[in-house]
């Protein structure tokens, strides 16, 4: 019998690409709608917690294994912001042109002390959380710098002002394919699929 494993998230596109990475695997998949649970409120202080918070619900209210991400973007002379409010940066509308724009006007206001490139970094974190209280979580991060003004129409969020490390283009002007070789999800998930193939 397959081992059943639920993607702890309400988001249709985070659900699709989860379930495409467990797709080698022997689970059966279900998302968190399959379920009466509200997401909860995600009020850890990393990544980290924030996965768990949301992997740890599901899997108590379902009493199976479930899987959850979360992720965001680091600037460094922001000390990490938005970081852990990456979407809120957004706002209720979840526009993301705000969420730039107010990055930039941050950075203005600190201009003057560095003219250095603004480096800053993508982080996924990833946790699987069993019903018997078992956690396991993983990291993937993308480092590079920030360009303003935004550049290129792909993607989504803060792509369009993050240019990784060895590349000339930002995330927004790459194809979706390639920025998904070599995202923070895709070396958080790369992690996890090496722990699965051991289990
Ligand atoms: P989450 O749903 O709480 O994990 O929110 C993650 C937020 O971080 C998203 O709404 C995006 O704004 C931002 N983010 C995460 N990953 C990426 C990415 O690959 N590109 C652009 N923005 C991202």
């Amino acid at each position: 019998m397959k081992t059943k494993i639920v993607v702890a998230s309400h988001n249709q596109g985070k659900v699709k690409e989860i379930k495409n990475l467990l797709k080698p695997f022997k689970f059966q998949v279900y998302s968190a709608s399959d379920f009466d649970i509200k997401e909860p409120k995600e009020t850890g202080k990393t990544f980290i917690d924030n996965s768990i918070i949301k992997a740890s619900a599901i899997a108590k209210k379902s009493n199976l294994i479930a899987i959850a991400d979360d992720s965001g973007l680091c600037v460094n002379s922001l000390e990490g912001k938005p970081g852990i409010h990456s979407a809120r940066w957004a706002g209720s509308g979840k526009d993301f042109n705000l969420a730039m724009s107010k990055i930039e006007k941050e950075l203005n206001k600190i201009k003057s002390k560095s003219k250095k490139k603004h480096r800053a970094h993508f982080c996924c974190a990833l946790s699987l959380c069993f019903p018997t209280g078992k956690i396991i979580s993983f990291q993937g991060r993308v480092y590079g710098y920030l360009q303003f003004p935004p550049k290129g129409l792909n993607g989504f969020g803060y792509d369009s002002i993050f240019i990784p490390d060895g590349y000339r283009k930002t995330f927004g002007e790459m194809n979706f394919s390639f920025k998904e070789k070599i995202s923070h999800r895709q070396i958080a998930f790369n992690k996890l699929k090496k722990y699965l193939i051991k289990i």
